[in-house]
Order: structure tokens, then sequence, then C-alpha cells
């Protein structure tokens, strides 16, 4: 098969002609149909995130065919991947049905082979069936931007009044969600980014503005998605008693000190780690019948290269997703 690996943090990838990877006990094989690119890719394949192994092939919004029926997985299956693609099933969080913070976890196209390929395997239980409807390109974004979006959603309470700090690909997918829940959701842009207010306001924000600026009423909770740590003390003052600060980052600037009086009234901070296969079910279960509406901008798998050049340069509309043409 045709896989875009990754041999040398910092090089382009490089198109190999490679085996079809064989499952081990409890995996599937899967027939890639698209694949998106996450900007922890870019971090993966700049060398930001230190190789795990090599050569590699990234991607972890998979959305693929299983070739093979299997775990009780009929062949045909529409399938998608998660980042979280292994847990060890001993350890503490484990045992508790956290998984998502597994000790020993091993990630999709980091410690495994990922989906930038015609075919990959996966484990089982780290796969989730996807509904019918939808085609396979606009919902690969939905495997992970959708699902951090979601389970910070989650983690937020269920809010009347939602904040969302950074209005990417996240916030666009989990504002169509809370919409449809009849949440207010207010959307807080860069300062004077007038077309992001705008597209928030198209999504049913019912405010939208900039991180400079005060909603009109205190809310119930903030999701940060922006990986700027001041964001986090102005958060807290935007939130009501007992409101809580989500923040949904991997990564994060340095937090500045603030005032105790911010967190005083039994305001919450909270953090979100990963995502499980449950989170997963919920959520597509969740988008049911409605038809979140996801931006994409396709490429061929062996354009992976130009994917990431134009996640890195930010000139991309929406989510880049890779198809890879199959034989
Ligand atoms: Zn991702
Ligand atoms: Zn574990």
């Amino acid at each position: 098969m045709r896989a875009m690996r990754m041999h040398r943090a910092g090089s382009p990838l490089v198109l190999d002609d490679i085996a079809l990877p064989a499952p081990a006990p409890g995996e599937l094989l899967i027939k890639v149909t698209a694949c998106g690119v996450c900007r922890t890719d870019l971090h993966i394949v700049d060398g930001d995130l230190p190789a795990h192994r090599l050569p590699l092939v990234p991607g972890h919004e998979i959305v693929g065919i299983v070739a093979e029926t299997a775990h009780g997985f009929a062949a045909g299956t529409r399938v998608g991947v998660l980042w979280l693609g292994r847990t060890c099933g001993e350890c503490p969080y484990c045992l508790a049905g956290q998984e998502n913070l597994c000790d020993r976890p091993q990630f999709t196209g980091y410690d495994r082979d990922g989906g930038y390929a015609e075919y990959c395997v996966a484990r089982a239980t780290n796969c989730v069936r996807l509904p019918p409807g939808g085609d396979d390109a606009h919902l690969a974004p939905l495997l992970c931007a959708g699902l951090i979006g979601f389970r910070s959603y989650r983690r937020a309470g269920k809010p009347e009044r939602l904040g969302l700090m950074g209005f990417g690909a996240a916030a666009h997918i989990i504002t169509q969600v809370a919409r449809a829940d009849g949440v207010a959701v207010h959307a807080f842009t860069r300062p004077g980014d007038a077309r992001a207010q705008a597209f928030a306001r198209d999504l049913g924000a019912v405010w939208a503005g900039g991180t400079n600026e005060h909603p009109p009423e205190a809310l119930d909770a903030i999701i940060i998605f922006a990986p700027a740590g001041e964001l986090v003390p102005l958060a807290l003052r935007l939130v009501r008693k007992g409101g809580r600060v989500v923040c949904a980052g991997i990564h994060m600037s340095n937090i500045p000190a603030f005032a105790y009086a911010d967190l005083w009234g039994e305001r919450e901070l909270a953090s979100v780690a990963n995502l499980t296969t449950a989170d997963a079910t919920a959520f597509f279960a969740r988008l049911g019948s409605l038809a979140v509406q996801t931006t994409v901008t396709t490429y061929a798998l062996e354009a992976a290269n130009k994917a990431l050049d134009d996640l890195r340069s930010g000139s991309i509309s929406g989510a880049a997703v890779l198809l890879p043409r199959l034989p």
C-alpha cells in the first residue's frame, strides 16, 4: 500500500510503498477513506513533540471501512479511529473507567501507525461506529476537534450561558451542538476579528466579540480552546459564582498570577485530557440527526506535505483532510 511516512523530524514525509499492515489480536484492518490533518500532526512531524517511533505513518482523525470481519465489526462497517489508540487496562485510571488518563497510553499516528495511508490497523476497542449520512471527509474533523469540544462541553456542566474562547474548529462544531441544546453561546475571538465573530453569529452564537470585550451577562461556564494562559484569569472574572472554566488544549502558555478573588465564590478551573471511546460513542449518538457543518479542504494522500504546509502557514479554510485514492 501507499503511505506517507515520517522518517526524520523536520523533514517532509516520504511516499513509501509498504506491506499491508497485519492486524494483531484485538485489531481491525481498516481501509482508510479520509484522514484529517490535525495541529498535533504538525507538532509530531516538526519535532516539537519527540518522536516515539520512526518511520511513522501520522494521522489520527481516521474515517475508514472495516476490511475484514473481526471483533464484532462486520466487513464494510464505517468506523472512526481515535487519537487514544490503546490503553493498558491495568493502571488505576483504566480500572476506574478513566482510560483517557491511562499511565501507559499509545496514541494513533504517534506511537502507532496512523491514517496517512491506504490502510491502517487499529484496536477494535478504540474504534467507533460512525452513523450513516455525511461524507467521510466532513466526518474526519469530528474525530478530534469535535470530540475535544464535546468532552469540554460535558465538563462545563449544564450551562445555560456558555462562553467559548478561541473560535476555531472545535468551537465551531460545539456551537452547533450547544445551540441545539438551547444553550446561549457567547463567542470570544481575537480582538477585532470581525470575520470570526460574524462566522460565530452565523452558527447561532447570541453574542460574539473580542476577548477584550464583556458579554452583557455573567456566564455559567467558559471553555478556553485558545492556547493562551492569559485567558484563564479573564475567563474566571466572566463566570458567575459557582461557574466553571474549562481549558481544552493540550498545550497552553503559562497562566499569569491572578487575585484569589477571581476564583473565590466556588468558581472552578478544570482541564480536559484525551478522549475515550465512550466519549466518541456519546458524541455521535448526540449528533444523531443534527446536521453539524464542518468546513474542509481536501488533498490527495501524496499531497500530505502540502496540507501540513498550509496548516503551518494558516492559509487553509476549515480543516485539512487527506483522501487516499484507492486501487
Ligand atoms: Zn488531533
Ligand atoms: Zn492504563
